[in-house]
């Protein structure tokens, strides 16, 4: 393990990599990427490596656990072995178990699930590389994946993490600002409904210190909202113009 930096913000106000407090990661977004999956999406955010895979709507496996007004929606996240410096067990951890429901929740109110009863939609969350602030990179590559497959969305879904690092309220904290800092608030959000659909809180903030890392992580929500519809642009664009072409 890496040891613990004495300082994660220096007197100029920057942070262990440079970024200013209020500053996202590089973030790079592509859509469509696997041929196998019925829509998938890439996410880098700094050094986090994440891919998101989606099937369906198809019919759900086992039977038994369709449901007979909505489509079940069933999400997996997994990190693998070598996504960390110390070696990962593959087999799935308490935390794979959380965050893939954390996920799930958080990507549900975006889908009408009540157009496909007794069906089912399935997303597979690889992390390849982490670097904290898995979950909100998930969600919203995740979120992609089930765009690029064609699931009709009230929206898409995106999220971001702000928290506090050495009484600094700051955005898109790494592995380091999320461990050694004092605490970390991931929010998920539908920009255009303006509803968010995931909001956690790992330490102890004052009431305006928490306000101010909602409002921070939403403005960060709403930066990587226009890379999401950018990468969507990318892969569907030249789709359309073909057509356009054919026609
Ligand atoms: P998130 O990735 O959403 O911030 P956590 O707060 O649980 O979720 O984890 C923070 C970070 O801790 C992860 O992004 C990853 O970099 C690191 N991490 C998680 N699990 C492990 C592990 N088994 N070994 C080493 N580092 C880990």
């Amino acid at each position: 393990m890496s040891e613990k930096p004495e300082k994660l913000i220096d007197k100029k106000g920057c942070r262990l990599d440079g970024r200013k407090l209020d500053e996202l990661r590089p973030i790079k977004i592509e859509v469509g990427i696997l041929s196998n999956a019925d829509g998938s999406a890439y996410i880098e955010q700094g050094k986090n490596k994440i891919l998101a895979a989606a099937f369906g709507p198809r019919e759900m496996h086992p039977k038994h656990l369709s449901l007979p007004d909505r489509m079940v929606l069933r999400c997996r996240y997994h990190m693998a072995p070598f996504s960390v410096q110390e070696r990962k067990s593959p087999a799935p951890s308490r935390r794979e178990v959380e965050l893939s429901k954390v996920i799930r929740e958080a990507l549900e109110p975006s889908v009408f699930l009540d157009l496909y009863p007794r069906a089912g939609v399935d997303i597979f969350v690889e992390v390849l590389q982490a670097d904290g602030g898995t979950r909100c990179a998930s969600i919203t590559a995740a979120s992609l994946a089930l765009a690029d497959a064609g699931v009709p969305m009230r929206d898409l879904v995106v999220a971001c993490a702000a928290g506090k690092v050495e009484d600094k309220v700051v955005l898109d904290l790494m592995d380091t600002e999320d461990k050694v800092g004092a605490a970390d608030v991931p929010v998920a959000l539908m920009p255009n409904l303006n509803a968010v659909t995931l909001l956690q809180m790992d330490g102890i903030l004052t009431p305006e210190e928490y306000e101010e890392a909602v409002n921070l992580a939403i403005e960060g929500c709403k930066k990587i909202y226009a890379l999401q519809k950018e990468a969507l642009k990318t892969k569907y664009m030249p789709v359309k113009q073909e057509e356009e072409v054919e026609e």
